[in-house]
């Protein structure tokens, strides 16, 4: 008898999950597109993981997510790093992305850019005991980039004038190991990036001399495609810029 008590008890707790987790799949109907939004993995305070919920945070993470809200509608973040959200856009493979992306020209060519929503440019970063002050003292060393950035493209596009060689990096905490090593003298980074990061995972880096290049960061869908998206982001960041939703973000990562 008792152990029939137990096998009555087990299959009950079985069916109880096994309904559990039905209910679970049954996610609602979407009342209309859910739009699939590429990001980076690793550049906070932008988008970060944050290891506590295993959730990804940022400025980036809130803008969006405050955008839809105001806006009605519903998107799903893939946080696959920097070139392969932007390769995901171009193929068709997300509908937009968010990730620090800074708005160019040269961009403009294949993307549709929202409004700029942050400012920011690049600055050299180096080993915190490092005696390089300056582009000049990078001659004749070895200089990490982080692939399809910016600071990639400002770093190629003085190689040769100042001498240094350059190589390429999947992500930013690559690159920033890279140099924390001494495997590269110093990398190029977007300079809110590079000294949140600095701080708050206690890297033996310092950012020296001046902001390089700053300019605004949008949110971009492919070029002529998901118009429609590109207004909602733009009306969205001037609703939350109005009823001060957008300062409440920024001052959370300390703006
Ligand atoms: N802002 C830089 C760019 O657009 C870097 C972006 C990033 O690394 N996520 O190239």
């Amino acid at each position: 008898m008792k152990t029939y008590k137990k096998v009555v008890a087990i299959l009950l707790a079985v069916l109880l999950v096994a309904a559990l987790a039905a209910c679970g799949n049954k996610t609602p109907e979407p009342s209309g597109q859910k739009y699939i939004i590429a990001s980076d993995n690793a550049f906070a305070p932008f988008e970060y993981l944050d290891t506590d919920t295993n959730e990804y945070v940022g400025i980036d993470m809130d803008i969006l997510a405050a955008i839809a809200e105001d806006q009605g509608f519903e998107y799903e973040v893939q946080n696959v790093g920097f070139d392969a959200a932007l390769n995901q856009v171009q193929s068709g493979q997300a509908d937009g992305v968010i990730a620090g992306m800074t708005i160019t020209d040269e961009r403009k060519l294949t993307f549709d850019f929202s409004e700029g929503y942050f400012d920011a440019g690049q600055i050299l970063v180096v080993p915190a005991d490092s005696t390089i002050e300056s582009l000049e003292d990078l001659r004749g060393t070895n200089v990490a980039v982080k692939i399809s950035t910016q600071g990639a493209d400002y770093a190629q596009s003085i190689a040769e004038e100042y001498g240094f060689t350059v190589t390429t990096y999947e992500d930013s905490p690559t690159m920033y190991q890279a140099v924390v090593q001494g495997t590269n003298s110093a990398c190029f980074e977007d300079d809110p990036v590079a000294r949140f990061s600095i701080q708050t995972q206690a890297l033996a880096l310092k950012v020296v001399g001046d902001v390089i290049n700053a300019k605004p960061y949008g949110f971009a869908t492919k070029l002529g495609e998901n118009a429609d998206l590109v207004a909602m982001f733009n009306a969205g960041l001037a609703n939350i810029k109005a009823n001060g939703v957008y300062d409440t973000i920024l001052a959370k990562y300390g703006y």
